[in-house]
């Protein structure tokens, strides 16, 4: 851990005279650890700027203090990435909370990145405006944690994720200077006006957001929620790949394990689900005419693939009753074991039997529980390994796992990260990941903004330290 001079509160203090200082150790618990909750770090203090003059006065002194710092939107990451892995102080951004502009013109949002991604919603509704991007996070996940991970959801399938809505970000550098690339109108272009897109997903390594432009969409006029239950999973398999090459280009391609379906059945979110079955769900949006003539085949479709239970609606309170199960897993995890890790890769779609036979064989023979849902569209997997660190080796063989599935996903051609980033959680297995060009390149992308990595050290690359 980097020790910060002893002068550095006073220093922080001169920066903020709006803000807060957080100092006391009650008040700092609960920045030691990001949705990963069983990783703890300690934090020396934290710093609530009350601005983005307050932002930027206090990032122009930050030098002077000698301490890594880390930007923290919400802290829901689950990859170790808002966490002070090397100590020194958070800058939690809950105070950038402004929506500046929605322009129903010009369809775009001026927002700053501390605000909720499901407050933003609320406010676009009455405006018939959509802003798709939908992280299960939402109620409080904010829009500068969605564009650190390029953030991805449930409607990604169909819209895409965070960094195909970015028409423009404003971030402030180390040296306290504004940047701004794109803006209301996209910034499309070469060179700096596209630099917004190294931004995007930089998990916090390359300066600090402050606003972004977003582009916004007319909200789908009409939608329709279908779930059918599969007996086995090369059916599940082939509806999704079905799905996801039917002309009405689904909204969202979801699929639940039948361990996950157990978990919901054993809990009081119990709904009525058959046992050792694969869910499917999906949805299609857009003008009732065209919608509502696409219902007979998709069910047809789901039922060709080998369902015999499909259900469907177009009304809102049965469609949350469609999506009930889903939406339920992810909150259960915490209430089912003291401990939980989400995983996070993206597969070739083809290969889902394969990676959940092995996440199976590995999770049983270590006998960790796991449960796994998947952005089927994407390919993005999600396996939840469920522990209790304090039984001695449980986390060793969770991250021996983890270690194993991330070599098996490199090697079938998928990706580390879908959505939550690599953080410090998966920043081991980047090197072999990416290869030495891959690595270089990713590791010179930070240099001329964060040279002494003093910005989120050891997220990404385990090389990245402050010195
Ligand atoms: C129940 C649950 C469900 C989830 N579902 C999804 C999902 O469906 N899809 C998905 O993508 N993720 C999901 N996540 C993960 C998480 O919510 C996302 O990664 C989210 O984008 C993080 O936002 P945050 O505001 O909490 O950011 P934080 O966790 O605070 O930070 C995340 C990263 O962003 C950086 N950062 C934050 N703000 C800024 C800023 N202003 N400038 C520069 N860097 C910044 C941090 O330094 C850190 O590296 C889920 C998490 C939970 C707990």
């Amino acid at each position: 851990m980097v020790s910060p001079t002893p002068s550095y509160k006073s220093t922080l203090q001169r920066a903020m005279s709006r803000g807060q200082l957080l100092t006391r150790p009650a008040q700092l618990v609960p920045y030691e650890a990001d949705g990963l909750g069983y990783k703890r770090y300690p934090v020396e203090l934290v710093a609530i700027p009350a601005d983005v003059e307050e932002l930027q006065s206090l990032l122009k002194v930050l030098k002077e203090t000698n301490a890594p710092f880390v930007i923290r939107g919400a802290g829901t990451s689950l990859s170790g990435g808002p966490v002070a892995a090397q100590g020194g102080i958070i800058i939690h951004l809950s105070k950038l909370r402004k929506i500046e502009e929605i322009n129903p013109r010009d369809r775009f949002a001026l927002v700053q990145s501390g605000v909720v991604l499901n407050e933003l919603e609320a406010a676009l509704e009455p405006h018939g405006l959509y802003y798709p991007p939908d992280p299960s996070s939402g109620l409080s996940c904010t829009l500068g944690g969605n564009v650190a991970t390029n953030a991805g959801g449930i409607h990604c399938f169909r819209y895409g994720v965070t960094g195909n809505y970015i028409l423009g970000l404003e971030a402030i550098l180390l040296d306290g200077s504004i940047v701004q690339f794109g803006g209301p109108a996209g910034g499309r272009g070469d060179w700096r006006e596209d630099w917004k897109r190294l931004f995007v997903g930089s998990e916090g390594t390359l300066g600090v957001f402050t606003r972004f432009w977003l582009r916004l969409i007319a909200r789908p006029e009409k939608v329709w929620t279908f779930r059918a239950m599969y007996p086995d999973i090369n059916s599940a398999s082939e509806a999704i790949r079905q799905l996801a090459r039917h002309p009405s280009y689904p909204a969202a391609i979801e699929f639940m394990d039948p361990r996950s379906i157990d978990m919901v059945e054993n809990s009081p979110m119990s709904v009525g689900l058959p046992r050792n079955a694969y869910m499917i769900l999906t949805e299609i949006d857009g003008p009732p005419e065209l919608v509502d003539a696409r219902v007979g085949p998709i069910a047809q479709l789901l039922r060709n693939c080998g369902s015999d239970d499909v259900s469907y609606s177009d009304q809102a309170n049965q469609r949350q009753a469609l999506w009930k199960a889903r939406k339920a897993q992810g909150g259960l995890l915490g209430q089912v074991s003291p401990d939980f890790v989400v995983q996070d890769a993206v597969i070739p779609k083809s290969r889902l039997n394969e990676i959940l036979n092995f996440i199976y064989e590995k999770a049983d023979a270590a006998g960790i529980a796991v449960t796994t849902i998947m952005h089927a569209g994407d390919g993005n997997l999600h396996p939840d390994f469920l522990f209790d660190q304090n039984k001695p080796g449980e986390l060793e063989k969770v991250e021996q796992i983890g270690k194993e599935l991330m070599k098996k996903v490199s090697e079938i051609g998928g990706t580390l990260s879908g959505e939550h980033g690599i953080g410090n959680d998966k920043a081991a297995y980047m090197a072999s990941h990416l290869g030495p060009l891959g690595q270089a390149i990713q590791m010179a992308i930070p240099r001329p903004f964060n040279t002494r990595s003093q910005l989120n050290p050891m997220k990404v690359f385990p090389e990245r330290r402050y010195a």
